[in-house]
């Protein structure tokens, strides 16, 4: 077993929630050591549509200058149900800092958060890293994990310790905290086509045929990020039928990329399944250990809210914890942080899932009345400015409306300069 290292902070996790935690953490001068098991941060098929509270977040961290270029707004939003659109909405209507939601894929986002964070004393990534165990004295506090790197194993000690390791989080299983996984009743597989020139590159759309449904929204550089609902473990079926059954649903819900379907996903590994279901742990934290992001609360691709929470999650767990090591008696303090972030967070993630669980039954409506239902629904919200404004002000904007009014609320933290001292990581 190699030398441990320590630090006030271990999070288990390089993801969005991970890194930007570990980044406003060093920031405010908090030394963390972020495990993270991948060499790269190549993957695909990840959150890449982020709400405008977390582009406006992100803007604050000082990040979204970097990535500016790998970005691309989303302007407007149309549900078309049966070939009539039933809703559309118009983001620039929303009087907010930073009004759209944008499309900003995972590998630019993190490699932003690492940069950043690299430049900063108390901040060190260890890649190729897995937490296996977590260490804890008899009967107290979680005191840090235990790892395997490539030079072996070995522990990594800090007061608190973060699970930020996503949907399957070993951190949340390790920790017996109890929770309840709870499957939706439709899968959803994604891929990735070039934007036909009759698609400007702006607009969200959803499209919906009786019992099924497609996301195509625009991304970067000039391409389409199309996803798809399929039954529940049904992409077996699906795939023994052959690529065509992809192309044909394409064919029915958005016949503008047929083509470019043809020509760009030839097989089924061009596409990625994603499980859906959510998450729900009625407790986030026990003595010296805290969940964020997907390991706290695993969400739905309905209306990119992932990445949204996991980044919300971060900005607003550092400011608790690095009040809390400024406190007498941290573990007493941490632990009273740690509860204090699961109040101030859970209602947005509740809100968020209720609207997610009745978008997906409104989709996996089948028949002629209930599809009628539906998309009466849809035309009542859409002719109510009151009502639309509400539905995208709780799910969008909920942040910068608080911040609007309490401007301490998300403060933008200072960067430390190079003579600031902290606990750093042996
Ligand atoms: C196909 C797909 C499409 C999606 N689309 C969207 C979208 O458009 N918009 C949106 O907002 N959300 C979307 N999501 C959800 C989004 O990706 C997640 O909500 C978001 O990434 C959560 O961030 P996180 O940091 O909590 O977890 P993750 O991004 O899952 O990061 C967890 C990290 O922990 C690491 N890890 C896991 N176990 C260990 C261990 N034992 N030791 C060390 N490291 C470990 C992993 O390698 C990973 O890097 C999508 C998800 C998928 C799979």
């Amino acid at each position: 077993m190699t030398a441990a290292v320590e630090a006030q902070v271990c999070v288990v996790g390089g993801g969005p929630a991970g890194l930007a935690l570990a980044l406003e953490l060093a920031r405010r001068s908090v030394s963390v050591v972020v495990v993270e098991q991948s060499s790269r941060f190549d993957r695909s098929f990840r959150g890449e549509s982020i709400s405008p509270d977390s582009v406006w977040l992100l803007q604050r961290m000082g990040i979204l200058d970097k990535v500016r270029d790998q970005t691309l707004e989303t302007r407007r939003m149309e549900i078309v149900d049966r070939g009539r659109t039933v809703l559309s909405a118009n983001f620039s209507d929303y009087d907010q800092p930073c009004p759209y939601p944008m499309e900003l894929p995972q590998p630019p986002l993190l490699t932003a958060l690492a940069d950043a964070g690299s430049e900063l004393p108390g901040f060190r990534l260890m890649r190729k890293t897995v937490a296996t165990a977590l260490l804890r004295e008899a009967g107290g506090p979680v005191t840090g994990v235990r790892c395997k790197g490539p030079d072996g194993e070995f522990e990594v000690r800090a007061t608190l310790t973060v699970g930020a390791d996503g949907r399957f989080s070993k951190t949340r299983e390790m920790s017996g905290l109890p929770y309840e996984k709870v499957p939706l009743e439709r899968d959803f597989v994604w891929f990735k086509v070039p934007r036909p020139a009759v698609w400007d590159g702006h607009t969200y759309r959803i499209r919906i045929i009786d019992n099924r449904h497609g996301l195509f929204i625009p991304t970067v550089p000039d391409l389409v990020r199309v996803g798809f609902n399929i039954p529940k473990g049904g992409l077996r079926d699906m795939r023994q039928q052959g690529i065509s059954a992809l192309h044909a649903r394409m064919d029915e819900l958005a016949p503008e990329i047929s083509q470019g379907v043809r020509e760009s996903v030839t097989q089924w590994s061009d596409t990625s399944m994603l499980d859906i279901f959510t998450t729900v742990v009625p407790r986030w934290s026990r003595p010296g250990l805290v969940l964020i992001g997907d390991a706290a609360h695993t969400l739905t691709p309905v209306l990119g809210q992932g990445v949204n929470h996991a980044i919300t999650d971060a900005a607003v767990l550092a400011r608790l914890v690095a009040d809390a090591f400024g406190e007498g008696d941290e573990p007493a303090a941490l632990g009273r942080a740690t509860q204090r972030f699961q109040q101030e967070r859970e209602g947005a993630v509740t809100r968020a899932r209720g609207l997610q669980l009745r978008q997906e039954k409104a989709f996996a409506l089948s028949g002629r009345i209930p599809g009628l239902l539906r998309s009466t629904a849809y035309r009542l919200a859409n002719s109510s400015s009151r009502i639309k404004r509400k539905v995208f002000a709780n799910l969008y904007y909920p942040l910068q409306e608080a911040a609007a009014s309490d401007p301490l609320l998300i403060a933008p933290v200072p960067v430390p300069g190079p003579s600031t001292t902290v606990h750093s990581p042996t």
